[in-house]
């Protein structure tokens, strides 16, 4: 193994930049990268959705069959590569995926069907272009099956005798559930795989592919340490505890890191004037006077407060709700970019019409306007009821923006009381009520605010460290 080039192929169901619902979508984007720096060959498969545009990935690799449901199907494997890389991307073609959204209906039926079908495409994809790789790391409950189905693999074929596999988990909210009638459309053998037959005999209908993965896979991280620990309770582990709590010695936190590259207030070009650690007290004010011009809000030097954000109870929108009025007596401004659910964005639309020069919310997807807010804020609100890792106050603190969180999950991991920003505990309105309220005092006092800017600016939140943590983790499962 010593001087040997590690392999390993990632499967995943989004991967940016070609295709983003979340986090996820980064992850599978950024490690690979940071990976590859340090030596490791990275393989991504990914499925070839109707939306990604057929002509830039016209090189198909490989056909290949497989058996589902009593009928055989086939696929074809396209081969690109991930942007200004030589990592490799395999994308399965089957008519499951060629097909607009990405998601049909989140964890329903249908989709644990494509996903579990698209696993097992991506580990025939492994066997047909003998791929023979040292590990298969998958991701969330899409591909959570994948450790049974190679199990099956190594079943007829050496190649795949003790392939060690990492699940990552980036979100326990999803869990793919599915019924036994799985085991049948995958013709999966049943007496191979234990955790799957854990799952079967366990509730007489119904099978749960993330609940597989956690039983299956060699090794399971979550997105950050705390998260980690918080989904072994029954508070944060939305069912699964049991199942985290027999693996716990297998369970491990890795944070996400984010592209420092992407998100540089040096290089931004989105923003009205770059800046720095060095220079931020002159010109970060510049970004603050082009986003409150941009917005129609009264041009003026008072704390600007910001939310970007999907607009779901998550992100602590239920107890932001009791402070946005409280908070616009005021003499300060609210920026809020999101979309989401219909009750928060109605609650936007009143208060905008109601504090025209106070209080904007922008309801759409945009992500120049995000930079733009990033760069001309004073304070970013995340105060989420759990957080696995959170990238919102990581690009927050990089563009000088002090990040008000709640301390949970990654948040907890990343943001220093009063050093970086400001963290509370308790998940009620009053518990935030109170920090916003040390963050408008720190406001008043230039030094010591310039001092939190700048220590915030300062954190390493590259993938540099966390990729470490990953080729550690990585090393350990392969003997
Ligand atoms: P989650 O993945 O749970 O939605 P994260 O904080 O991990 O939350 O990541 C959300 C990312 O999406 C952040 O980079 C945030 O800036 C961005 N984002 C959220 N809503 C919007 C929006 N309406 N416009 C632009 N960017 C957004």
């Amino acid at each position: 193994m010593l001087n040997k080039k590690i392999k390993i192929v990632f499967i995943g169901a989004e991967l940016n930049p070609l295709i983003k619902v979340g986090g996820l979508a980064d992850v599978m984007g950024a490690l690979p990268k940071a990976l590859s720096k340090l030596g490791v060959e990275v393989l991504i498969i990914l499925p070839f959705y109707g939306s990604l545009n057929k002509k830039l990935y016209p090189s198909k690799l490989v056909k290949a069959n497989l058996k589902l449901a009593d009928t055989k199907i086939s696929f074809a494997v396209y081969q690109t590569l991930l942007a200004k890389t030589k990592i490799k991307i395999l994308l399965i073609k089957n008519k499951l995926f060629d097909r607009q959204e990405i998601y049909l209906d989140q964890n329903k039926l249908q989709d644990t069907e494509r996903f579990a079908a698209f696993s097992k495409c991506a580990v025939e994809a492994i066997k047909v272009l003998n791929l023979k790789p040292d590990l298969v790391h998958c991701h969330d409950w899409h591909t959570a099956l994948v450790p049974t189905i190679l199990d099956e693999y190594s079943l007829s074929d050496k190649n795949f005798a003790n392939i060690p596999t990492l699940l990552t988990i980036h979100n326990l909210a999803s869990q793919g559930l599915s019924t036994l009638e799985l085991v049948d459309y995958l013709a999966l053998n049943k007496k191979l795989t234990p955790a799957l037959m854990e799952d079967y005999y366990d509730d007489q209908d119904k099978l749960e592919l993330l609940k597989i993965g956690i039983l299956s896979a060699d090794a399971i991280n979550a997105v950050s340490p705390t998260y980690a620990q918080e989904i072994l309770t029954k508070k944060y582990g939305a069912g699964l505890e049991v199942y985290l709590q027999r693996r716990q010695k297998n369970l491990s936190g890795i944070l996400n890191g984010i592209d420092t590259d992407v998100f540089n207030p040096q290089t931004d070009k989105a923003i009205a004037k770059k800046y720095n650690v060095n220079n931020f007290v002159k010109y970060k004010p510049v970004n603050k006077q082009a986003l409150q011009a941009k917005l129609n809000l009264s041009v003026l030097d008072v704390p600007v407060f910001a939310l970007i954000s999907r607009l779901v109870s998550q992100k602590g929108l239920d107890i932001l709700k009791p402070c946005w009025e409280a908070l616009l007596k005021q003499d300060l401004q609210i920026i809020i970019l999101g979309t989401g659910e219909k009750k928060y964005e109605e609650e936007f639309r009143i208060l905008n019409k109601k504090y025209p020069a106070k209080f904007k919310a922008v309801l759409k997807f945009d992500a120049d306007l995000a930079q733009q807010i990033y760069a001309g804020s004073d304070f970013f609100l995340m105060p989420s009821s759990f957080e696995p890792c959170g990238l919102g106050q990581l690009i927050s603190m990089r563009y000088g923006t002090i990040p008000i969180v709640r301390a949970t999950g990654g948040l907890k991991d990343t943001v220093r009381h009063k050093k970086t920003g400001f963290v509370f505990s308790d998940y009620n309105h009053q518990a935030l009520a109170k920090v916003c309220d040390l963050a408008l005092n720190i406001f008043q006092q230039p030094k010591a605010m310039q001092k939190m800017i700048k220590a915030a600016m300062l954190q390493d939140f590259s993938w540099d460290k966390s990729s470490q943590a990953y080729l550690k983790l990585y090393k350990k499962l392969i003997k």
